[in-house]
C-alpha cells in the first residue's frame, strides 16, 4: 500500500508509539487525583503541554488540551459567542472553510448569529478588500484557516487578524493542515490544532488561547484545563501529542526540504494533461489536488486498490457529495468528479511516490481511450 493521504491523517511515528507506550500499558493513574501516580500522570501532561505551545509558537497564551481540533473549534466558536460583549453578532468565515467552522457556524446562524461567508477568488485565496468591507463594529469574530485540507492554499492569516482586531474582531485561525508543516502566522486570538495530522494519535487536538481571549467553557463538570474544558484527559494521548509536537518541531526544516522534493518529483511522474487546483504560489506543497479533463476521479481511485489517495477531505470523499472547496473556486460538478488529492509527507519516499504517479498517470490514460 502507498500512502497518500496525508491531509486525513498521517502514520503513527514511531517514537510517538514508545513514549506513549508506559502510558497504556502500565501507568493508569488519573491525573487529576492528588496520589503520587496522579501527579505523575500530571506532570507528563504539563511537558507536553509545553512540548505543543513551542512547536504552535506564538506568544502571550497556553493550551488547553481538547477531544479533536472539531472540538476546538466548536469550542471557540460556541465560547466566544457566549461571552461576546454587546452588540457584537457577527461571524464572518470563508467558503473553504472545514465543516467543523462552517457547520458551527451555521448551528449558531440558527440561534440567531448573523453570519457571512466570503467567496475565494478562483486561486482559493481570500480578498482581502472584500473581507475590509465586511469588517465594522458588529463583528464578533473572524474565523479563517492558515492551510486548506483540500487544495492547500495558504491565507494571509496576519493580515486577517491585523483587520480584525482593527475592527475590535477576535481571529480565529484552524491550523490543524498548517501545524507541525509550516511556521504558525502570527496574530490569531484563537489557534485550533489536532495530533494525528502531525503523527501524533487521534482522539486528542488543542484549542491555543491568546490570554484574556479565553472562550467561555464548552464542556461542564470537573473543571479540568482551568475550569475552560471539563473532563478527565487522557495521558497517554497527550504524552503522545506532546512526543508528536516536538518532532515536528525538531523536524520541521527536514521535513519541509523533504515535501519540497517530494512535489517536484510527483509533478514529473504524473506528465502532462493535469491542472493543480489552487493557488500554485501560495500553498503547502504535501498536498497536490489535481484535475484532468474527463477523468473519472472515484473510478481512478477503485481501480488502483493499493493506492490511498482521495477524492478531496475524507469527509466530502465519505459522503459523495461534491467538494465545497472545489466549487468555491467556481469549479462546476464536471470538474470537481475529475479531480483528486495526493498528500504525502515525512514518511513518504520519493521512489513510492513517483511509482504511484506514474501509475495513476497511466490510468487515467487508459480512461480517456476506454471513454474516447
Ligand atoms: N480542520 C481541518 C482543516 C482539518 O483538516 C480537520 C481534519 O480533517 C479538522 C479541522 C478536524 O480535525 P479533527 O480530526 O482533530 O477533529
Amino acid at each position: 500500500m502507498i500512502y497518500l493521504d496525508y491531509q486525513a491523517t498521517t502514520p503513527l511515528a514511531p517514537e510517538v508509539a514508545k513514549a506513549m507506550q508506559p502510558w497504556i500499558e502500565e501507568k493508569f493513574a488519573n491525573p487529576h487525583s492528588p496520589s503520587r501516580w496522579g501527579h505523575e500522570a500530571e506532570a507528563a501532561i504539563e511537558v507536553a503541554r509545553k512540548q505543543v505551545e513551542r512547536a504552535i509558537g506564538l506568544k502571550g497564551g497556553s493550551v488547553a488540551f481538547t477531544g479533536s481540533a472539531t472540538e476546538a473549534i466548536n469550542w471557540a466558536l460556541k465560547g466566544s459567542v457566549e461571552k461576546a460583549p454587546r452588540g457584537r453578532n457577527r461571524i464572518v468565515t470563508v467558503a473553504t472553510e472545514h465543516a467543523a467552522v462552517l457547520d458551527t457556524c451555521e448551528w449558531l446562524a440558527a440561534r440567531g448569529i448573523d453570519l457571512t461567508i466570503l467567496p475565494v477568488q478562483p486561486d482559493g485565496r481570500i480578498d482581502l478588500d472584500l473581507l475590509a468591507r465586511e469588517l465594522d463594529e458588529r463583528v464578533l469574530l473572524v474565523a479563517v484557516m492558515q492551510v486548506n485540507n483540500e487544495i492547500g492554499v495558504t491565507q494571509p492569516i496576519s493580515e486577517i487578524a491585523d483587520m480584525s482586531h482593527k475592527a475590535g474582531a477576535l481571529m480565529l485561525c484552524d491550523a490543524v493542515q498548517a501545524f507541525g508543516r509550516l511556521d504558525l502566522c502570527n496574530g490569531p486570538d484563537l489557534v485550533a490544532v489536532s495530533a494525528h495530522k502531525i503523527h501524533g494519535p487521534k482522539g486528542v487536538g488543542a484549542l491555543w488561547m491568546r490570554k484574556g481571549k479565553e472562550p467561555a467553557a464548552l464542556l461542564h463538570g470537573g473543571g479540568q484545563e482551568q475550569g475552560l474544558r471539563s473532563g478527565t484527559l487522557a495521558p497517554m494521548l497527550c504524552v503522545g501529542f506532546g512526543a508528536a509536537a516536538k518532532l515536528a518541531d525538531e523536524h520541521r526544516t527536514r521535513d519541509y526540504d523533504h515535501v519540497q522534493r517530494l512535489w517536484k518529483a510527483a509533478i514529473a511522474a504524473l506528465g502532462p494533461g493535469w491542472v493543480i487546483n489552487g493557488s500554485t504560489t501560495h500553498r503547502y506543497h504535501g498536498n497536490l489536488n489535481i484535475r484532468r479533463e474527463g477523468l473519472d476521479g472515484a473510478r481512478l481511485i477503485a481501480d488502483l486498490r493499493d493506492v490511498a489517495f482521495s477524492l478531496g477531505s475524507a469527509c466530502a470523499s465519505g459522503s459523495g457529495r461534491p467538494s465545497h472547496v472545489l466549487r468555491a473556486l467556481g469549479l462546476d460538478y464536471r470538474l470537481t468528479r475529475s479531480s483528486i488529492r495526493l498528500g504525502f509527507g515525512r514518511y513518504t519516499t520519493q521512489h513510492e511516490l513517483s511509482d504511484a504517479c506514474a501509475r495513476i498517470a497511466a490510468h487515467a490514460v487508459a480512461q480517456e481511450k476506454l471513454d474516447a
